[in-house]
């Protein structure tokens, strides 16, 4: 396994990578996702938890309950495993949720009961490393790879097709965002959505570069000042100069400081960044290199 991942348990992913017979843990888990979503689907639209992906997942069945302990759960039951999530989510949200559940599959031991792969998991508790790669399985569930190889090439180019991707998909513009940049193309870069609110903009959506490590703040619904948002119109993707006070914004994330409105820190020299605007939102990806305020 490459060591562009934050703080993994290495020595979990080593025995994971032993168990599954594999030197490359993430080249494992793109490929079984890949699998796995083939079973799901159907003409063109997005991967379905179809019959047969369930069962290839010993998954007896997906149901909402209300009450449960997190947003979504897996527990074994007599032969296999049922997956609940809480309703009221937005579609999206949940299918995302829902296939994070089917990844942890992928490091159950063999048979059901839900025991750990390996002895260096986390016995109580979620172990974050396991976490982590059920986040990024179920990413490369519902966004197969394969899908993307054509579009990962044009990266940074590529900002103006994250809605209709996730509309196609049905998955939340910000994981195909992770997707694309973070995972396939292996761009160190912030991505964020703006959404236009009167003459200001409000943060839909942060994901932050990978070299940020942990993010300590959310940035949604932070307000972004009128004289921060780019104007030129915009059909595509472009490379453009925007005020510098965008990575204050994206660096408050890894603050732990009270974040100041941005409208009354001081001008700091524009930044080259990718922009693309269409009427309501503007997404941006902001590299981290050359920054001159970072941390
Ligand atoms: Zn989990």
């Amino acid at each position: 396994m490459k060591p562009v991942l934050p703080k993994l348990n290495f020595a979990l992913c080593r025995d994971l990578e032993r168990r599954l017979g594999t030197d490359d843990l993430i080249e494992w888990l793109e490929t079984e996702a890949e699998r796995v979503a083939s079973l799901g689907r159907k003409h063109g639209g997005p991967i379905a938890f179809s019959t047969a992906l369930l069962r290839d997942r010993n998954i007896s069945l997906i149901g909402a309950k209300p009450y449960l302990p997190a947003l979504q759960t897996i527990s074994p039951t007599e032969n296999g495993y049922e997956i609940r999530y809480t309703p009221f989510q937005r579609v999206e949200d949940r299918r995302f949720g829902v296939a994070h559940e089917i990844a942890h599959t992928f490091w159950f031991g063999p048979g059901a009961g839900g025991n750990p792969l390996s002895p260096l998991q986390r016995a109580i508790g979620d172990d974050p490393t396991i976490e982590w790669l059920c986040n990024r399985a179920a990413a490369a569930i519902l966004l197969p790879r394969s899908d993307l190889t054509p579009i990962t090439e044009e990266v940074p180019l590529v900002l103006h097709k994250i809605s209709n991707l996730a509309k196609l998909y049905v998955v939340p513009e910000r994981l195909v965002a992770r997707r694309i940049f973070h995972d396939l193309a292996g761009k160190d870069v912030d991505l964020l959505a703006v959404r236009r609110r009167g003459d200001k903009g409000k943060v839909a959506w942060f994901a932050s570069a990978p070299s940020r490590g942990q993010v300590m703040k959310k940035l949604e619904n932070r307000t972004v000042p009128s004289e921060l948002l780019p104007t030129p119109d915009m059909e595509k993707t472009c490379e453009v100069k925007i005020d510098g006070r965008w990575c204050l914004l994206a660096d408050s994330a890894s603050g732990f400081n009270r974040a100041k409105p941005l409208k009354r820190s001081p001008q700091i020299q524009p930044t080259s960044a990718w922009v693309f605007r269409n009427e309501d939102t503007w997404y941006v990806a902001l590299p981290r290199q050359n920054r001159q305020s970072s941390g």
